[in-house]
């Protein structure tokens, strides 16, 4: 069996969704297809949560009167029959008398993750009715039958495979079965989401609770590229891509793919292929336990990041110190990114600012401290980089004009990480293209 994901764009037109479905029927064996919401609807989705907590009802139905006349236009053109016309009108009215219900109650948090659910449970709908116009034989499976987080909003890989088993064995005989991308419930079995871009996650999720034979994540761009196309002209995919140096160009800002996504195919490797849904033909990145040697692979960029300076005369041969500080981001369930360590001095980085206040007072009892936002950190991604000769001086060089305020190398084998302040990374970002793959 394999899984097939198609992101926002892939699904956002209705002749591309045309598209994917041929692309699904062309495809042997048995699938789970999991979309994501229509592009755009998410962020419209939000916008009207947004409105909504800041008790802005008004501008939160000019939103929703927006959205809706979207949803009707994309189905005149989805469906070609009057009676599939009918099914997606009341489809369409349906999701709307919905969301206008939430605008309408006690807008809060649980009914603000309800909207955002939304977006996928309508696109998955439109995308089925298409199917049965077609007559190909599929069937919805609601992700909200299997998909689960835990309290700390872990997803709970077991019990979804445990969920997956019998459900999958009831449709034993369907060959396209389609579910919902990023959302869950949690564990107030609340509907709750994977956050955003989450869809790519549940792929790697439904495909390792099943030991897929492939995941594929079908999306607009022709695979995982060396630098981010969005900041840099010229940029080349990569065919080949280890599980950990996906991971960590994912981790760090590659937004081709969610964060997470890689962890639960790696965990059973399942091999992760890239494919765009515009160049079907396109080879795109196949991502393995075993990815081709050589020296720079990518760069990824990830911003929103705060640098922290603990400055103290008692670190100096203390042990234990670095446990204390540690233990203070542990407790307000804050993850470190980077650290870099002097003999008076240790430098971190977070890149969830919602504690901060308190981690510093905390902090503050070690020394001084020093906080400085919008931090970019910079992943330089390659197989075994760091155990080549040369590899920090050709980064430096290309970074000459560039100050550069942490460095993190030899943590593992395959990544060099550097921060810098934001308004430095496009200048950074296209320096490193020129200078490590010889691209402007
Ligand atoms: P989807 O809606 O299919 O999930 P996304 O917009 O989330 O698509 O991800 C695809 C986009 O990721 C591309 O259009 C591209 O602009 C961006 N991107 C950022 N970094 C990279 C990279 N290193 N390689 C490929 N795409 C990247
Ligand atoms: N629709 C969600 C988002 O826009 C999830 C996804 O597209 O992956 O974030
Ligand atoms: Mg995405």
């Amino acid at each position: 069996m394999i899984v097939l994901k198609f992101g926002g764009t892939s699904v956002g037109k209705p002749e591309r969704m045309k598209k994917i479905a041929d692309l699904v029927l062309n495809t042997p064996g048995k699938k789970i297809v999991v979309l994501s919401a229509l592009s755009g609807t998410t962020n419209s989705l939000v916008a009207i949560g947004d409105h909504l907590i800041a008790g802005q009802h008004a501008k939160a139905e000019e939103e929703i009167a927006r959205l809706e006349k979207h949803y009707q236009a994309f189905i005149k053109e989805l469906y070609t029959g009057d009676s599939f016309q009918a099914i997606g009108q009341e489809l369409v009215s349906r999701f709307f008398i919905f969301i206008r219900l939430l605008a309408a109650g006690q807008f809060d948090g649980k009914s603000y993750r309800e909207l955002l659910a939304q977006g996928e449970l309508i696109s998955t709908e439109l995308f089925y009715q298409h199917l049965q116009e077609r007559k190909i034989s599929a069937r919805l499976l609601p992700a909200l039958y299997f998909m689960s987080i835990d309290e700390n909003d872990e997803p709970e890989l077991e019990k979804i495979a445990e969920r997956l088993k019998p459900l999958l064995s009831s449709l034993n005989n369907i060959d396209i079965i389609i579910t919902q991308g990023y959302i869950c419930r949690n564990n107030r079995n609340e509907i709750d989401n994977l956050k955003r871009g989450g869809s790519d996650y549940t792929a790697s999720l439904v495909g390792a609770a099943i030991r897929a034979e492939e995941i594929q994540i079908w999306t607009d761009i022709d695979g995982m590229h060396n630098n981010d196309p969005r900041i840099v002209k010229k940029t080349i995919p990569i065919s080949e891509l280890t599980f950990d140096e996906a991971s960590e160009l994912a981790y760090f800002g590659a937004k081709i793919l969610h964060p997470s996504t890689i962890v639960p195919a790696q965990k059973y490797n399942v091999p992760v292929r890239l494919k765009n849904t515009m160049d079907e033909k396109a080879p795109g990145t196949i991502i393995t336990s075993k990815g081709k040697e050589g020296s720079f692979k990518a760069i990824a960029a990830k911003d929103g990041i705060t640098a922290i300076k603990i400055r103290s005369s008692r670190m100096l041969m203390a042990y234990g110190f670095l446990r204390r500080v540690f233990e203070i981001f542990e407790n307000h369930k804050t993850s470190i990114d980077m650290i870099t360590t002097s003999e008076v001095a240790v430098s971190l980085t977070i890149d969830n600012n919602t504690q901060l206040a308190s981690i510093e007072t905390e902090l503050k009892k070690f020394g001084t401290i020093e906080v400085d936002n919008d931090q970019t950190i910079i992943c330089i991604v390659g197989q075994k980089i760091t155990e080549q000769k040369g590899v920090l001086k050709q980064v430096f060089d290309s970074l000459s004009e560039i100050p550069v305020r942490m460095v993190s190398c030899g943590g593992s084998t395959n990544n060099v990480s550097l921060l810098i302040d934001k308004k430095h990374k496009e200048k950074a970002l296209n320096a490193l293209n020129e200078g490590l793959f010889g691209l402007r």
